[in-house]
C-alpha cells in the first residue's frame, strides 16, 4: 500500500460528505453542532496519506494494531498540524509500554480497553510516563463470541473497581455492531450501550460523556442515538487511490 498517491478532491468529497451527514444526523437528534469527532481509521490506508488529511482538517486519526500506530506516528510526528492519534483495536498486556509513553501526548485515546487487567495497566504506565490518554470501556453489546469487551453484565458489576482512581480518565464507552449488521439492526447495540453508559455513570458517580460507536456502514444511525466520536474508514477512504 506504501507509496499510494491520493486523490485529493476525492478525498476531500469524501470527507465533506461525511461531515453534513454527521450535522445532519445531529440536527435531526437535535443535538448541537460540532458534538461529535470524526475519527479518520487509517489501517488501510498508507502513511502518505496522513498529511493531506491532516491538510484538510482530519486530525483525529485511529489505528487497530499498536505498532502500525507507532509506525505511523513516527513517520508522521513533525507534520502541522500534528495528528491526534486513538487506538481502536484490542491491546495486549505485553504491549501496553509499546504505545502508552512513546507517543506521549499524540496519543489522546484509547477506546478499546476490555479488562480491568488491562485498564489498571494502562493507568500504571500512563503514571509512569508522565502521559494521560483518555480511554473508553468496550462492551460487546452484541454478544458475538468474537467480540471484545465486558458484557454489559460484567460491566455493572465492575462499576466499582471501575470508579477507582488511576492514572487515566475513564471518559466513555465503545461498541462495534455485529458483523452483517445494517444500520438499522445496529441501533440495538448504541441505544443498548447509551443506556449503560447512563446506568455506570450514576453508579460511578461519574459523567462518562464520550459513546464510541459508529462506523462507515452505520454511523449516521449511531450520531442519532448519541455517539460522540464515529470511527470511520472506508467512507473516507473510498475511490482515492490515485
Ligand atoms: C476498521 C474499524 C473501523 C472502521 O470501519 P469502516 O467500516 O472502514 O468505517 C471502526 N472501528 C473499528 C474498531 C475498526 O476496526
Amino acid at each position: 500500500m506504501e507509496g499510494l498517491a491520493v486523490n485529493l478532491d476525492r478525498l476531500k468529497s469524501n470527507i465533506d460528505s461525511v461531515h453534513s451527514r454527521i450535522a445532519r444526523a445531529l440536527d435531526q437528534a437535535g443535538r448541537p453542532p460540532g458534538s461529535v469527532r470524526l475519527v479518520a481509521v487509517t489501517k488501510r490506508s498508507p502513511a502518505e496519506w496522513v498529511e493531506p488529511l491532516a491538510r484538510l482538517g482530519v486530525v483525529d486519526l485511529g489505528e487497530n494494531y499498536p505498532q502500525e500506530l507507532v509506525r505511523k506516528y513516527e513517520l508522521t510526528r513533525a507534520l502541522e498540524p500534528a495528528p491526534c492519534w486513538h487506538l481502536i483495536g484490542h491491546l495486549q498486556s505485553n504491549k501496553v509500554k509499546k504505545v502508552v509513553g512513546p507517543l506521549g501526548q499524540a496519543l489522546v485515546m484509547i477506546h478499546s480497553i476490555d479488562s480491568l487487567k488491562l485498564l489498571d495497566l494502562v493507568g500504571e504506565a500512563a503514571l509512569a510516563a508522565g502521559v494521560s490518554p483518555a480511554v473508553c470501556l468496550q462492551v460487546n453489546t452484541s454478544a458475538e463470541p468474537s467480540k471484545h469487551g465486558w458484557t454489559p453484565e460484567s460491566l455493572l458489576a465492575d462499576a466499582d473497581r471501575i470508579a477507582a482512581p488511576r492514572g487515566v480518565p475513564v471518559v466513555g464507552l465503545m461498541t462495534m455492531a455485529a458483523l452483517g449488521t445494517t444500520a438499522e439492526t445496529a441501533r440495538g447495540s448504541f441505544v443498548r450501550l447509551r443506556e449503560l453508559r447512563d446506568q455506570l455513570a450514576a453508579r460511578t458517580g461519574r459523567a462518562l460523556p464520550e459513546l464510541s460507536m459508529g462506523m462507515s456502514s452505520d454511523y449516521e444511525t449511531a450520531v442519532l442515538e448519541g455517539a460522540t466520536l464515529v470511527r470511520v474508514g472506508s467512507a473516507l477512504f473510498e475511490g482515492v487511490e490515485g
